[in-house]
């Protein structure tokens, strides 16, 4: 009954830690996408299905044939194709032979997400069911807190590589710690890291890019051809709003006080586009103009090939960009989508902005 479930950037330590709370000891950990990754997905899919699709089936193909049998998912309906995504792979994959068994936890049907959370929990009861799903919220929190860290250091290290090293020792300390008196110090644990390891240059006044889109075009290194680190190695400072946080933090969900980025940011592309769209369509646009307010130099906007709802955004986007004054610059992504092309229009929009800000354009 081995468990396992797609590779999903460094949400994948958040399901491994769930997994482990739940004293699970059969999990088949997926790989990161490789390009036969891509190629076995888009072999079964549909073509013009959104490239995230192609990908997760890839990668769900993959674990099935290193012996997984119990696979999380989600079946999160939304207003375009994803509420698609679970029923299809369980197609697919039926005509492919495989036997397994789909779980999909859907955080908008409560009694169902509980029902089927508890068949992955095997003989725990529910109150540490819930403990172990409490820790991976709060373990996602600072999984979020290490990839901020290592998206500044990166742009200012001295030695090339180093806060990406300190950030993968970080990942592992995180999904390996156990007991809450342990796991509340990792905050503290993981910056004292980066402090002590990663030597920066003090001098430096790096640009700063938000980085905003399609969820799985942007925490999925193998589709974003790993834009971040290519951004913080043209010494560029990023961060992104998009992360799992925001669905599965009940902490946060629960606290009236707290702000929450992706509210702001809805309400601010209402002028531009009024109604919900799925994917992240309103919080493109309103990212574009919280990030301008906060003064951030540029954003990148990243959307996977055929997304709906990211091409309606990345049309309103130049209008958005016009009226504040703000550059932004939207990619499309799919499994072809080339390292060459893709440096070479970050680089040259690192320069336009880096001119833009020593006051070239006035
Ligand atoms: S947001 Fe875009 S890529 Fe993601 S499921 Fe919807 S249409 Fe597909």
């Amino acid at each position: 009954m081995s468990l396992s479930f797609p590779y999903l950037g460094t949400f994948s330590y958040v399901v491994e830690a769930i997994a482990k709370g739940m004293n699970r000891k059969d999990i088949i950990l997926p790989h990161e996408p490789t390009y036969k990754t891509k190629q076995l997905g888009s072999r079964h899919a549909s073509e013009f299905v959104c490239t995230p699709f192609k990908m997760l089936l890839g990668s769900l193909i993959e674990v099935l044939d290193r012996g997984a049998y119990q696979i999380i998912f989600t079946l999160f309906v939304d207003f375009c194709r994803l509420g698609y995504y679970s029923p299809l792979f369980k197609l697919i994959l039926d005509d492919l032979g495989y036997d397994f068994e789909l779980i999909d936890l859907d955080w908008q049907n409560k009694p169902e997400f509980f029902r089927n959370f508890k068949k992955l929990t095997g003989d725990l009861s529910a109150w540490q069911a819930f403990q172990a799903f409490r820790v991976g919220w709060i373990k996602n929190r600072y999984i979020d807190y290490t990839e901020e860290l290592q998206f500044s250091y990166g742009a200012i290290e001295v030695n090339k590589g180093s806060t990406r090293r300190v950030a993968k020792k970080a990942f592992r300390l995180i999904v390996e710690t156990e007991r809450m008196s342990n796991i509340r110090k990792l905050p503290d644990v993981v910056k004292k890291m980066f402090e002590n390891e990663v030597e920066i240059d003090k001098k430096a006044n790096p640009l700063k890019i938000g980085v905003v889109g399609e969820l799985y075009a942007v925490v999925e290194p193998a589709i974003n051809l790993h834009i971040m680190k290519r951004l913080n190695d043209l010494g560029v400072i990023t961060y992104t709003p998009i992360t799992f946080t925001r669905w599965i933090d009940l902490g946060k969900r629960l606290n009236f006080f707290k702000k929450h980025h992706h509210k702001e940011a809805v309400k601010r592309a209402k002028p531009y586009l009024e109604y919900r769209l799925g994917g992240k369509a309103q919080e493109s646009i309103g990212s574009a103009i919280l990030y301008k307010e906060e003064g951030w130099d540029g954003m990148i906007h990243l959307y996977p090939f055929t997304c709906m709802p990211e091409i309606i955004s990345r049309s309103i986007l130049p209008q958005v960009s016009k009226e504040y004054d703000f550059p932004i610059l939207s990619l499309v992504l799919d499994e072809h989508t080339g390292e060459a092309g893709l440096q070479t229009r970050l680089e040259a929009y690192v320069d336009l902005l880096d001119r833009k800000r020593r006051g070239d354009f006035k």
